[in-house]
């Protein structure tokens, strides 16, 4: 079996959408990409800290979906990396209302001897100089690294980011993200930039308007399925990561033919992810569940056509 080492945060969430508001519920990347990860038959491990102030309930539950939780470290007396956001009436848009690092902010991670040889290393969103001390810390050249960051480290760690870009074979990052890394409009144009700065496949994900790969001039588009109701977007990123670099890791052969079938993966899972608050839809997903909507997306994108 594959091994698939995640590094990211775990973390507390507050949201609030036109839907509902939370107190502090269980979130972060690592939390969001493991969790979708699970659904692949693959060892994944997840690299992370967290506070005294996490509940033992939360790293049991990831425990439980086969999750190896040894990488993530518990500070004594310290807080867990608080998040908060509201998302605007529309669902695409949110404002992030705090970001509290904590223990975050010390964090020196260290990977379990036994994950120093993964094929996978999927690098979630947390500060660029922690996913690149992961990197230095494999003891053979993993087959695939793949980064996903967000805004926020772009502002205050730039350099850090530029330099951990270079390292990765694959970036994936939103829209508004890719305009801010590239800084050209045109989403064409921003792959290209940002195939310059290091990786060889740049996923953009769009949201509701589903996700996009680009690599060496080939493009290939995967629908985000609509849904009747979406209550709350977030994780959807990370859920889509953790579909992605899970599928990979099951298969054998990395190519931009099976990066196509990942980022459909990617985006079905994710079309879970929103349907509930937080973490909650993503503790009871089944495989039968998985494969019928994967058979919706089908469904969705095929279609017949002569072209003379
Ligand atoms: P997404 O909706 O996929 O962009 O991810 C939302 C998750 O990212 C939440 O569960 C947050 O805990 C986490 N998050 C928010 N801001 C940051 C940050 N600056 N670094 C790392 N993780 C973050």
């Amino acid at each position: 079996m594959s091994k698939l080492l995640i590094v990211g945060t775990v973390a507390f969430d507050a949201i609030e959408t036109p839907f509902g508001k939370t107190d502090k519920i269980l979130g972060g990347a690592a939390t969001y990409i493991g969790l979708s990860a699970s659904n692949f038959n693959v060892d994944s491990a997840i690299v992370s800290v967290v506070g005294e102030d996490f509940p033992q309930e939360y790293l049991d539950m990831l425990a439980s979906r086969n999750i190896d939780i040894s990488g993530i470290e518990i500070v004594k007396g310290g807080k867990t990396f608080f998040w908060s956001g509201k998302y605007h009436n529309d669902m695409n848009s949110r404002d992030t209302l705090a970001t509290e690092l904590n223990v975050l902010a010390d964090f020196n991670p260290v990977v379990p001897q036994n994950y120093k040889d993964s094929e996978i290393v999927m690098l979630g969103n947390l500060h660029p100089g922690v996913q690149m001390s992961v990197i230095n810390q494999m003891d053979v050249k993993p087959k695939l690294i793949v980064l996903d960051t967000m805004n926020f480290w772009m502002d205050c760690a730039w350099d850090d980011l530029l330099a951990v870009i270079k390292k990765v074979d694959v970036i994936t990052i939103n829209d508004e993200e890719a305009r801010q890394l590239s800084k050209e409009y045109s989403l064409v144009k921003a792959a290209q930039k940002i195939h310059e700065m290091g990786p060889k496949y740049v996923v953009i994900k769009k949201g509701e308007h589903g996700a996009l790969i680009f690599n060496d001039g080939n493009i290939f588009f995967a629908p985000a399925l609509p849904l009747e109701e979406v209550f709350d977007p977030t994780g959807a990123g990370d859920t889509f990561a953790g579909g992605f670099s899970g599928f990979l890791a099951q298969h054998e052969n990395i190519s931009f033919e099976s990066m196509k079938n990942a980022i459909i993966y990617g985006s079905n899972l994710a079309s879970f992810c929103v349907e509930k608050f937080g973490t909650q839809r993503m503790e009871t997903l089944t495989e039968a569940e998985i494969t019928e909507r994967l058979e919706q997306f089908k469904k969705l994108t095929q279609f017949e056509i002569e072209v003379n």
